[in-house]
């Protein structure tokens, strides 16, 4: 009897920690292959395999709450936006670099000097009836090729920050000329949904 509560006791500690772990093994690893200078490869729709990836649908990270004091979510953040720096883009998923989760890098056309902020974990919660097809949308991850995209003028967002903040805001900006963070918003939060501008084509 003591022994079969010891092993049921044992099960229950392995599957609580297998199922609590914010992180997997393979993430880590390829988060930590190098220092945080250092940029990812991002994926390419040219190639089959990494065609595949970007269509998959990514996981919220567990326990945002502590987040600020995750040192490899920290170094991938760091690695995450050294890769977009590099690439001079304006976002950039984690799925584009190999990374399964809800997270994002968008820039902030609205804000001065344009900073680049995070999203964990986001989820719009409402958006305009109305949309507009916007101009020459583009992908770091499909190369040579641009187009117009169907948008909504505005989106009600929730997202935490890499210090566990929560923010709730709206983000509007359709043009090009202005502002568009709502549409950097939309288009990376596709990203996270296996959906890619391509799928959004308007006139
Ligand atoms: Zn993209």
């Amino acid at each position: 009897m003591n022994k079969t509560m010891l092993f049921l006791g044992t099960l229950v500690v392995i599957t609580t920690c297998v199922s609590c772990r914010s992180i997997s093994n393979k993430e880590r690893n390829s988060i930590l292959d190098a220092d945080e200078n250092t940029p990812f490869d991002i994926l390419q729709t040219t190639n089959p395999t990494d065609s595949l990836f970007l269509r998959r649908k990514a996981k919220n990270i567990k326990r945002v709450n502590r987040i600020a004091h995750h040192a490899t979510w920290q170094h991938f953040f760091k690695r995450l936006r050294k890769t977009l720096d590099q690439a001079e883009g304006v976002g950039l998923a984690a799925p584009q670099v190999s990374i399964g989760r809800n997270v994002f890098l968008f820039m902030r056309i609205d804000k001065p000097g344009r900073p680049v902020e995070i999203a964990i974990n986001p989820r719009i919660v409402s958006h305009s009836d109305e949309t507009v097809c916007f101009e020459r949308d583009g992908c770091l991850s499909i190369p040579d090729r641009s187009g117009n995209s169907r948008r909504y003028e505005w989106v009600e967002v929730e997202y935490y920050t890499e210090k566990g903040e929560k923010i709730r805001e709206k983000l509007s900006g359709t043009s090009r000329q202005t502002d568009f963070t709502g549409v950097i918003f939309q288009h990376e939060y596709d990203h996270l949904q296996g959906i890619l501008f391509v799928d959004k084509l308007c006139d």
